[in-house]
This record gives structure tokens, sequence and C-alpha cells, in this order.
């Protein structure tokens, strides 16, 4: 068979994805919103596993205290000084020069935001802070795109799978964002490399469920894991009725 069967025969042989399923990934165009911890290994993963269209935001440039744990940069890319984009999508390309990777060194905001989500099939948070997720949940919301979000610190981490007109959303999960304005940081507390590459793992393996369109087999709520502790929940949303996403689900064409 062709070389491009053959590259992602393992991805073909299961019965969760499938030769049906790779035909999916190949035709998704996914947007990954930053290139730090999480957006390293998910950008790494989703372009190894052949997805169409890469679409990658971050407005910074790697530094050596980036490196333990954002695995898609190297020494030279913090020497050279270039934007994590530019690095990211060069060093992505070394890895699957098939993909198409938009490479993008901005800083996320209401203004650029639905420019960013033009063509996009499903967004992976890879942000590192609340108010720009806000924002992105919001976008989402009005362009039913599914969002996955994700969030590490210390050594432990939460993903939620977003689907508008299914599921409720962060406003849903946080109804005060000004409550979550202050979470603590990497920067400031620190993060276990681990566990960033545990939740990337978990976004990407959300993200393919949704590409198959299994939306039976995504996280119903939000995972909460301490991997330092062995500690695996998942802890019901209740949606909050007044929230866009309800109003989204009751609409009749949301299907
Ligand atoms: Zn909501």
């Amino acid at each position: 068979m062709s070389d491009e069967f053959d590259r992602y025969s393992r991805h073909a042989l299961l019965k969760v994805i499938g030769s049906t399923g790779n035909e999916k990934i190949r035709s998704a165009r996914v947007l990954v919103t930053g290139i730090g911890a999480l957006g390293s290994l998910i950008s790494i993963l989703l372009a190894r596993a052949g997805v169409g269209f890469l679409r990658l935001v971050d407005k910074d440039a790697p530094e050596m205290s980036n490196l333990h744990r954002q695995i898609l940069y190297n020494e030279r890319d913090v020497l050279v000084g270039s934007p994590k984009a530019e690095a990211a999508r060069a060093n992505l390309l070394t890895m699957a020069s098939n993909v198409e990777i938009d490479a993008v060194n901005i800083e996320i905001d209401r203004n650029n935001i639905d420019l960013l989500l033009d063509g996009v099939d499903v967004v992976v948070d890879a942000l590192d802070n609340s108010e720009t997720r806000f924002i992105v949940n919001d976008a989402i919301l009005d362009r039913k795109i599914p969002y996955i979000f994700g969030g590490v610190v210390e050594t432990m981490g939460n993903v939620m799978t977003i689907v508008p007109g299914k599921t409720p959303c962060l406003r849903c999960l946080w109804p005060d964002p000004s409550h979550v304005l202050g979470h603590a940081r990497a920067s400031t507390v620190g993060v276990l490399s681990s566990v960033a590459s545990l939740v990337a793992s978990i976004q990407v393996t959300e993200t393919f469920k949704v590409l198959m369109g299994d939306l039976e087999s995504i996280i119903h709520g939000i995972m909460v894991v301490d991997i330092w502790k062995n500690q695996f929940h998942v802890v019901p949303i209740i949606p909050t009725p007044e929230c866009l996403c309800a109003k989204i689900a009751s609409q009749p064409s949301g299907g």
C-alpha cells in the first residue's frame, strides 16, 4: 500500500480509529491555543497522527526555563531567540512534513479570535491564563466548534471537553470568572513536567474522539488528576441555565 497508509497503519489497526478514522484525521483542521508545555505535546501528537492542518498561536519565545516541559523546543531555539510559533513550525515539519502548519505569533484577544477560528474543526486549549480561555470559550460557543480545555499546575491537571449544544462550558465550570483570575500558575508555583505530558495526552485523546464523532466516549464533566497522589476523578459539571451554552443547546437546529 501507499507510504501514507503505512505511516498511519498502527492507528488504522485500532478499532476506535481505523482507516476511516485516519481519513478524518487527515482532513481535520485543528487550532492549538498556546504552544507551551501542553501545546508542545499536543501539536507533536497531532502532527505525527497526520492532522491535515494545524494552526498554532503563541506570542512568546522559548526560554531555558521552558525546556524541562516544553518538549517541542531545544537549546538551539532558546539561543536563536526566534518566536515559539516559528520554532514550533520548523521543528514540527521535521517530524511531519506533510502537515500544513499555520504558526501565528500573536496574543489571542477578542479582536483576532474569530480570524483564528476560521475554518477550524476543533480547538485544543493550551493557554496559561483564564482570561484568554474565556475569550476562546465564548467564541467557540458562538461558532459551535468543540473545545478541549486543559490546564496544569504543580502536580495537578484538569481536562474538560466542551461540545457546544451538548455539554456545559467553562462559564458553567467557573460562573464567576473573577474567582479564577488569581489561580496559581507554573511561573509562580511550578509544574511537574510529567503531568503536563499526561494532560496533553488526554486532550489529544479527546480530540481524536471528537474527530471520530464518538461523543459518547468523551469526558463527561471535568477530569481532575493529581499525578503525584495517583488520583484521577471525573467531576460532573452542572450546566448553568442562563449560560450562553444552555441557550445554544436549546436551539432546535443544534444537532
Ligand atoms: Zn456554560
